[in-house]
C-alpha cells in the first residue's frame, strides 16, 4: 500500500506556486513518481517537471489515491478538505519546509517571529560569509528551501525564514539554531486566537534538544516563555537591557557575551549599515544566533556596517532637497510601521494607509513625538484619520502620486519622509512590492520636477 505505479512512492504536490514547483522538482531527482496539483486554472509548470502528473482543478478525494506522502504549499489552510481526507487515510501531510529539511546535509539556522525575518536571515547570511563560512540564504525569502536543500555539504549553514503557515506541517524538522524574533498580533485572519498563532510559532523548536540554541527577543513574553520550555542553550537578545549570554545595546553599542563570558563590542548603531531602533534588534538576534559557532566579533562588525537593507523594508529611495525618502511598504502591519518609525532621529512624514486588516491605529500615537504629520492612503485612511484626530496634523491622499506630492510640500529640509503603510495593499496594488515601487517612481519623478 503507499506505493504508485512502478513501485515508486507516489508524492502529491498540492499548491503549485514557488515552493511547490522547489518541493516537486526535488522530488523527481529523488525518482519520486510526483502528482502535482493546483486548485487555481491551468498551471504552468517549468518543463523540466515534465515527468510529474499534472492535475487542476477542485480537489477531489481521488486525488490522495495510491499517494504516500503530501506536500502542501504554505497557502493551503488546515482546515482544507484535503486535509481531512489524508488523515483519514493516514497518508502523512508535510511542508515543503519538512521536505527540504530531510534533504539537507548542513544545519539550519531558522528564523520566525511576526517581524523583521527577512532582515534577520540576511544579516546572518552576510556575517557568516564574512567569517568565512558557506552559508545560503532560503525560504520565505529568496529561493524556497527545497530549491537549494541539497547544496551545501556538512560545513556550510543554511539560514532559512520559517513562516507560521511552514510550521502548520513539520514533523522532524530540527533546526541547529533556532530563533523567535517577537511575536505580535499578525494573521488573525488565519488563526482563531493569539494563543494558536503562538503555539505553532513555538513548534519551531519542537525537535530541539540539548546541543541546540534558541536565541529570542528577551522583552517579548511570548518569546521568553519559550526559554522556560527550551532544552538545550539560551541566547536571549534585548534592546532595552543587558542579556547575558547573548546580545544587547548597550548605549548606542551593540554588544554579545563573548565565549569566557566578557562582555564583547560589535559595532556602534550609527555605523551600521540600516536605520532604525527594529533593526538594531535584528542585529542582536543575528549576533545571538550564531552564538557558540566562534564568529569573530570582526566578521559581524564588517557585516553589519556593510549591510544596507532589503528593499521595501526602510530602504533609502533618494534624498531630494534635503529630505531623505525611505520606503517601508513591507510594514502591513501597525506593529512593524510603528518599529520603523521609532528610534528615528529626524522628523517624519508618514504616508499610511492602505487595506484595513483589523488594526488599532492608535499604536501610533507611541511615535507621535518623532511625527510631523501623517499622510493617509487607501481604504484604512478615515480609520487612521479618526485614531490621530487633533493629535498630528493630517492629509488625505487619493493615489501615490498625491501623497508624494503632498508630503514633499510639507517635508523640509532635514526631514525624513516614510512610506511604512501599516495596511495591506490590496485595496490600491498587486502586492507590497507593487505599491513599494510605485512609491519610488513617483519619488523620483517629483525628484524630477523639483530638481
Ligand atoms: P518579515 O520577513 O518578518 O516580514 P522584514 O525583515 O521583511 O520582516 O521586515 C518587514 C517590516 O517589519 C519592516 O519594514 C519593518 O517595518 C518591520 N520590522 C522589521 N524588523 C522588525 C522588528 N525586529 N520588530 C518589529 N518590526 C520590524
Amino acid at each position: 500500500m503507499g506505493l504508485g505505479d512502478g513501485n515508486k512512492k507516489r508524492t502529491v504536490v498540492f499548491g503549485m506556486a514557488r515552493s511547490g514547483i522547489a518541493a516537486a522538482r526535488l522530488l523527481l531527482s529523488k525518482g519520486r513518481e510526483v502528482v502535482c496539483a493546483d486548485e487555481g486554472g491551468k498551471i504552468s509548470i517549468p518543463p523540466d517537471l515534465s515527468g510529474a502528473a499534472m492535475v487542476s482543478g477542485k480537489f477531489s478525494p481521488g486525488l490522495l489515491d495510491g499517494a504516500a506522502e503530501v506536500v502542501i504549499s504554505p497557502g493551503v489552510p488546515m482546515e482544507h478538505p484535503l486535509m481531512a481526507e489524508a488523515a483519514s487515510r493516514g497518508i502523512p501531510v508535510i511542508s515543503e519546509l519538512e521536505l527540504a529539511f530531510r534533504h539537507a546535509a548542513a544545519p539550519v539556522i531558522a528564523v520566525t517571529g511576526t517581524n523583521g525575518k527577512s532582515t534577520t536571515v540576511s544579516m546572518i547570511g552576510e556575517i557568516l560569509k564574512a567569517a568565512g563560512k558557506e552559508a545560503i540564504v532560503a525560504g520565505n525569502v529568496g529561493v524556497p528551501f527545497s530549491g537549494v536543500a541539497e547544496s551545501l555539504g556538512p560545513d556550510g549553514f543554511f539560514v532559512i525564514e520559517v513562516s507560521s503557515f511552514q510550521l502548520e506541517a513539520v514533523r522532524q524538522f530540527h533546526p541547529a539554531s533556532a530563533g523567535i524574533l517577537n511575536l505580535t498580533p499578525d494573521h488573525l485572519d488565519r488563526y482563531r486566537s493569539l494563543d494558536d498563532y503562538y503555539r505553532l510559532k513555538e513548534r519551531i523548536v519542537e525537535n530541539c534538544g540539548g546541543e541546540d540554541l534558541y536565541f529570542y527577543n528577551a522583552d517579548d513574553a511570548g518569546c521568553v516563555s519559550v526559554a522556560a520550555r527550551f532544552p538545550g542553550r539560551l541566547a536571549p537578545f534585548s534592546s532595552t537591557r543587558e542579556a547575558a549570554g547573548g546580545a544587547w545595546l548597550d548605549g548606542d553599542d551593540l554588544v554579545r557575551t563573548d565565549p569566557g563570558g566578557a562582555r564583547e563590542r560589535i559595532i556602534g548603531r550609527r555605523e551600521m549599515g540600516v536605520v532604525g531602533i527594529h533593526n538594531a534588534e535584528n542585529a542582536l538576534a543575528a549576533v545571538s544566533s550564531l552564538q557558540g559557532l566562534g564568529i569573530p566579533a570582526e566578521a559581524c562588525r564588517r557585516a553589519l556596517a556593510a549591510f544596507r537593507g532589503l528593499q521595501h523594508r526602510m530602504e533609502r529611495v533618494a534624498v531630494i532637497s534635503g529630505v531623505t525618502w525611505y520606503n517601508d511598504s513591507k510594514a502591513t502591519n501597525v506593529e512593524a510601521a510603528v518599529k520603523s518609525l521609532s528610534g528615528l532621529d529626524a522628523p517624519v512624514v508618514l504616508i499610511a494607509g492602505g487595506y484595513d486588516k483589523g488594526s488599532d491605529y492608535t499604536k501610533f500615537l507611541e511615535v507621535l513625538p518623532g511625527i510631523k504629520a501623517v499622510v493617509t492612503i487607501g481604504k484604512a485612511a478615515p480609520l487612521i484619520e479618526k485614531a490621530l484626530e487633533g493629535r498630528v496634523q493630517l492629509e488625505r491622499a487619493d493615489s501615490m502620486m498625491d501623497a508624494v506630492v503632498k508630503s514633499s510640500r510639507i517635508a523640509a529640509p532635514g526631514d525624513m519622509v516614510v512610506l511604512s503603510p501599516a495596511c495591506a495593499s490590496f485595496d490600491m496594488f498587486r502586492n507590497f512590492e507593487h505599491r513599494g515601487e510605485v512609491f519610488r517612481e513617483c519619488v523620483l519623478e517629483t525628484g524630477g520636477m523639483l530638481g
